[in-house]
């Protein structure tokens, strides 16, 4: 059991063994924190969190947090992490997403106003739905379909949101929002349907990269360890309204095909798909409020993070 014995924070990581909270939980560990991941492993996996065996920093409870979550422990954050979150994770299990963004996010918030932790909830673009105004700043209310297949993500999302800022306003606990932007990286699975896996793993194997729709459509990728410092200076700071943490380099999809074709060398041609229902059009955050809030903007440019992502890949392309 985590007690407050000396002055390092006890940090809660839902979906700590998911591909944004496995590196979250790094950079914790890396900042003093000890850290207790729990994940049903829906989506995640253990093979983001086996270099943690024996860490006495850190212990993995497998644990739905959409249900009660006892902990013992004393806590000082909970980062609320846990959510299927790529299209075709969140139709292929609609229902355990809505339950939880809604029933997990009452759950985590329940745990740090039970053990007055700092809260911090995972929140997405998705909440911009196909945006009307562009870039999406954080005062955009959005522009969501809630009976659509995304629906079940993005309205959960939205309502953990208004849970979120109910508990910061009602029980006065210390919350943070993020709404995360596209970001990629080493850890994404190869075959969770996301752009970046997708198209690295096709061009690594020599298949066609499957551009759905024309391709105009845009998104703006953000490397994982940018993403993972802005969430950090966010727990840290005393900022309660929501932040967008994104890179704002947008490119179309069909650009995006054609990058990874130049950098891995591959004979990949590309092959047009039926565009999916609601897909956002355009996607590109604005950063003023990070940038002047945090102090932050990202740091790794396209090619670096890329072609790291490309060798993280290069191996396990069966
Ligand atoms: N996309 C694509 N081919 C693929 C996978 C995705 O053209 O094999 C498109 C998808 O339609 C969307 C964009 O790439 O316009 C980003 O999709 P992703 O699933 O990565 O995340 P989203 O930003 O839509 O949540």
């Amino acid at each position: 059991m985590f007690t407050r014995s000396d002055s390092r924070p006890i940090t809660v990581v839902t979906g700590g063994a998911g591909f944004l909270g496995s590196h979250l939980t790094d950079r914790l560990l890396s900042e003093g924190h000890r850290v207790i991941g729990l994940d049903n492993l829906i989506t995640g996996s253990v093979a983001n969190i086996e270099h943690l065996a024996g860490n006495e920093n850190y212990k993995f409870i497998r644990q739905d947090v959409s249900n009660y979550i006892f902990l013992p422990d004393d806590v000082d954050f909970v980062f609320h992490f846990a959510s299927p979150a790529s299209p075709i994770d969140y139709l292929e299990h609609p229902i355990p997403t809505l339950k939880v963004g809604a029933l997990g996010t009452h759950n985590t918030l329940g745990l740090a106003k039970a053990k007055k932790a700092t809260f911090l909830l995972a929140s997405t673009s998705e909440c911009y739905g196909d945006p009307l105004v562009h870039p999406q700043r954080e005062d955009y209310w959005g522009n969501v379909n809630p009976i659509g297949p995304r629906g079940v993500y993005d309205e959960a999302k939205r309502f953990a949101e208004a849970m979120t800022m109910a508990y910061h306003r009602y029980h006065h606990v210390d919350t943070k929002i993020v709404r995360i932007f596209n970001t990629y990286g080493p850890r994404m699975r190869l075959k969770d349907g996301r752009v970046v896996p997708a198209f690295i793993g096709q061009a690594l194997k020599g298949e066609p990269l499957t551009i759905f729709g024309d391709g105009s459509q845009t998104r703006s990728f953000c490397y994982v360890s940018d993403l993972i410092d802005g969430i950090f200076r966010l727990a840290m700071s005393d900022f309660h309204e929501p932040v967008n943490i994104g890179n704002p380099r947008e490119m179309t999809i069909k650009q995006f095909a054609e990058q990874i074709q130049s950098i891995t060398g591959t004979s990949s041609q590309i092959e047009y798909r039926p565009l999916p229902v609601d897909d956002p059009k355009v996607r590109q955050p604005d950063i003023t409020r990070a940038r002047t809030v945090l102090g932050w903007e990202p740091k790794v440019d396209f090619d670096t993070g890329i072609r790291q992502t490309i060798e993280y890949f290069r191996p396990r392309v069966g």
